[in-house]
């Protein structure tokens, strides 16, 4: 591990887009591994789950305490309403609706360009921070049908962002080609049983925001598409180890 520094040049700073759920905090750890300055950004869009905004504060105050290494690394955390953005959006997570598939094909839970408004927004913050890398859990393995998750899509807006804001803006996408068991499996590399134990305990992945119910691998209802997926990985990664 290095030593963050005062003088540390743009590319060693990350700004991570943070939802609080399993996959932005595997990559919040991925970040702390790898970047001398790191913060948190959030979105506000109107979800139905407030859970969701919790967990991304437990989830960096346990990193806080667990990691002093991390923490000294670990800087601001902002969180920004876009809820227009969300009214307009209407998909599963943002309004009361059944969670299933539409007639196009598309997850009901699908926000519309969602990630392209998300790492948008974070480019102007990460600008004015002085960061030229954004980090974000998108994984196309475990594919959802969500087309703003796909390798192509994030190459295009990285390139866009590039352009459109006159300076080098990377996308890193740690989580892009791994299953959800190796998603845990990296959180045990990077954090072992300490980093497993607090995203089990604090990050939120329940599309219906349950928090009643503690299973092995969390928190959720367990029957939501999140949720199985989480299950899965949890049961396979468990296999495997
Ligand atoms: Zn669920």
């Amino acid at each position: 591990m290095t030593t963050p520094n005062s003088t540390s040049s743009a590319s060693d700073a990350a700004l991570v887009l943070f939802s609080g759920g399993q996959d932005s905090a595997s990559c919040l750890a991925w970040a702390l591994d790898r970047y001398a300055r790191v913060e948190t950004i959030g979105f506000a869009y109107g979800q139905r789950h407030h859970v969701e905004m919790q967990a991304r504060l437990n989830v960096r105050a346990a990193i806080l305490e667990a990691f002093p290494g991390w923490a000294d690394r670990l800087g601001e955390d902002r969180v920004v309403d876009i809820s227009g953005y969300g009214d307009l959006a209407e998909s599963a997570l943002t309004r009361e609706a059944e969670i299933g598939f539409r007639d196009d094909g598309l997850p009901t839970t699908f926000v519309p360009a969602r990630n392209l408004v998300f790492l948008t927004v974070a480019s102007a913050l990460a600008m004015r921070r002085g960061m030229s890398v954004l980090v974000g859990g998108m994984c196309q393995t475990d594919y959802s049908g969500y087309p703003d998750c796909r390798q192509e899509t994030l190459d295009a807006q990285a390139q866009a962002l590039t352009l459109g804001l006159g300076r080098p803006m990377r996308v890193d996408t740690p989580l892009m080609d791994l299953t959800k068991s190796q998603t845990w499996a990296l959180a045990h590399k990077l954090g072992g049983d300490r980093l497993v134990d607090i995203i089990v305990e604090h990050s939120h992945t329940c599309y219906r925001g349950e928090r009643g119910k503690r299973h092995d691998w969390g928190y959720g209802c367990g029957t939501c598409p999140a949720c199985e997926l989480r299950e899965k990985g949890w049961r396979d990664w468990k296999a495997a180890s």
